[in-house]
This record gives C-alpha cells, sequence and structure tokens, in this order.
C-alpha cells in the first residue's frame, strides 16, 4: 500500500543536477521516490530514496517556487521535470503539484522540458497548448509489448496512454521524442521489437528517439534480482553483463557496469537502421556510452531551434 508523506520545505526547489546531460537547466523534482517502481530505476540506491512504497511531496512546492522565480535577477530559460521521479505518477497530490508549478512557470515566460512514462491529466495539454514553443518532452518507451512493460515497469501508464499522449503533444506543437531507455539487450531489442516500436512511434507523428541500454549498479542489480521472478529472464538480462565494463555515468565520479563495447555499437548500428526505417532519427545517449559517442539523448533542448543543450 502506497504511502504518500506530505512536508514542507524551505530551502530552494529549482536546484541544479549533477548530470552533466542536465547542466544548462534548473531541475525540480516534484517528489522523492516515484510509484512507478521501475525494477531498474538509478533512484533506488540514492540515499533520499524512501523505499517502494513511500513517496514525500513537499505540500508548499507551488507557491515556493513563484517567490524563487521573483527573487531571480535572471529567469532560466526552462526547467527540467525530473531527474528522480516521473512528474505524471498516478497520485492526486504529484499531479497537482505538477500541474501549479508547470503552469507558474509557464505564465512567468520560464520553458518546460520533461521526461515521463505516466499519466499526463487533461488539463496539462491545455496548458501546454498554449505554451506549446516553450516545451519539450519524452514519453519513455522500451516495448509496446505489454508483457515486458509489466515486468520492467509495474506501475506506468500503459503502451495504449503512453502513445496516445505521444501523439496529441507532436499534435499540440510539443518537440517530442521517444525515450526508449533502458534498451534490454535480447528482449526488447529483437528485430520484432524493434519494428513494432517504431511502427507504433512513428504512427503518432513523433520523428526522434533517445536510445540507451540497461545499465549495472549494486541496487539496480539487487531490485532486478528482488522483482523479475522469471529466473529465465533475469539470468539472459544478467548474463552479457559478465563481460560488462565499467564506465563514468552521466555525472562526475559515478560509475555503472555497461554492455561490452561490441554489443552496444553491434545492437545501436541495428537499431538506428530500424528506426531510420521509419522515419525516425536515432540519438544515442553520450552519458552512458562515452567510449562510442559523443550524441546526446536530447533530455534538454534549445527551445527556438533542433540543438540540444548538452554540454559538447
Ligand atoms: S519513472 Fe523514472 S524515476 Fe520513476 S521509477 Fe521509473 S525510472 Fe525511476
Amino acid at each position: 500500500m502506497l504511502r504518500v508523506i506530505s512536508k514542507q520545505r524551505k530551502t530552494n526547489f529549482l536546484t541544479p543536477s549533477g548530470l552533466r546531460c542536465l547542466a544548462n537547466l534548473p531541475t525540480v523534482n516534484i517528489s522523492a521516490g516515484c510509484v512507478h517502481n521501475c525494477v531498474y530505476c538509478y533512484t533506488k540506491g540514492y540515499s533520499i530514496y524512501p523505499g517502494d512504497n513511500s513517496i514525500e511531496v513537499y505540500e508548499n512546492m507551488a507557491e515556493e517556487i513563484a517567490n524563487e522565480i521573483k527573487r531571480k535577477r535572471k529567469k532560466p530559460t526552462a526547467v527540467y521535470f525530473c531527474p528522480s521521479c516521473d512528474p505524471f505518477q498516478l497520485v492526486p497530490e504529484v499531479q497537482q503539484i505538477t500541474f501549479e508549478v508547470m503552469k507558474i512557470l509557464l505564465e512567468n515566460d520560464i520553458g518546460v522540458q520533461f521526461v515521463t512514462k505516466g499519466s499526463m491529466p487533461e488539463e496539462i495539454f491545455d496548458l501546454f497548448e498554449k505554451h506549446s514553443s516553450k516545451i519539450a518532452g519524452q514519453i519513455g518507451l522500451i516495448s509496446v509489448d505489454e508483457k515486458i512493460l509489466n515486468i520492467f515497469e509495474p506501475n506506468a501508464a500503459n503502451v495504449y496512454q503512453r502513445l496516445k499522449q505521444l501523439g496529441k503533444l507532436v499534435k499540440i506543437g510539443v518537440k517530442m521524442s521517444a525515450r526508449c531507455d533502458p534498451m534490454i539487450y535480447g528482449l526488447t531489442d529483437t528485430n520484432e521489437q524493434l519494428q513494432n516500436l517504431f511502427s507504433a512511434v512513428a504512427k503518432t507523428g513523433c520523428r526522434k528517439t533517445a536510445v540507451s541500454f540497461l545499465f549495472l549498479r549494486p541496487a539496480i542489480t539487487a531490485s532486478l534480482k528482488k522483482n523479475i521472478v522469471d529466473k529465465n529472464i533475469l539470468n539472459e538480462i544478467l548474463k552479457p553483463f559478465s563481460k560488462s565494463v565499467c564506465l563514468p555515468i552521466g555525472i562526475k565520479n559515478s560509475t555503472g557496469a555497461v554492455l561490452p563495447v561490441e554489443i552496444r555499437k553491434t545492437t545501436f548500428g541495428k537499431i538506428r537502421k530500424t528506426a531510420n526505417d521509419f522515419g525516425i532519427k536515432t540519438h544515442i545517449c553520450g552519458c552512458k556510452n562515452c567510449d562510442i559517442t559523443r550524441d546526446s539523448c536530447y533530455i534538454t533542448r534549445e527551445l527556438n531551434s533542433q540543438e540540444c543543450l548538452f554540454p559538447k
């Protein structure tokens, strides 16, 4: 059973992120913890992670952010939601705070950038439509196979809903891409899986995808072992990591175990080709693949151009 713990906070909510790809924008986390409970979630190892069945929200967040903006001499061009949770978790408190904060930002001429696997409420589409030139986003989707999503992202929105949201956002003029991260080697990257995925994404009108593979840290491996009941699937996921390499992952002094370079190079090539067959351009995450690319997953973008904000 989910516990939502409401708190007050007096320190700033708009904070810089240690992640290199988010270095140019302030970021905000609507909650500590995330009800989607993705089994591969990197936040499970964070000291502030409140456990799988709890989230903490700050009920004064909207009010404090409004004050923070008033105090700033120079307003940020945009704010990123959220490095360590999903802004559209299906929890009334989270949805309300997200809407209020995004509205305050947009009405102050500050852009909104986001990633979600959640359920976006109708009122957010109305808000986004009014300010579409100030918004960019990503819908997370590693597969269109519900059985696979149920294993890896048990509480996130279903495939139909995510694709519908992606199509609606593209239609109202929001710069969107499909975030296919983390792909699971041997499971979500078969020819059939990739064709089904990119065919579905192409039908929404979205023409960009961000791709990377699962990486492991001790807390992520422990979560996979605890939550994936089918031991054959678990073994298939972990087997290729017996020859993994350790790479810096996005943030200073932080590392993770990634698949061997040859596997990633070959499979990214296959993914790129399949996506291209459906008119979709692929961007590989350079933060998690610094040994093979300087590309960016376009998690943040310059809003008045096609460029990303990733510091090269
Ligand atoms: S949606 Fe993101 S933050 Fe939430 S559990 Fe999944 S990976 Fe973690």
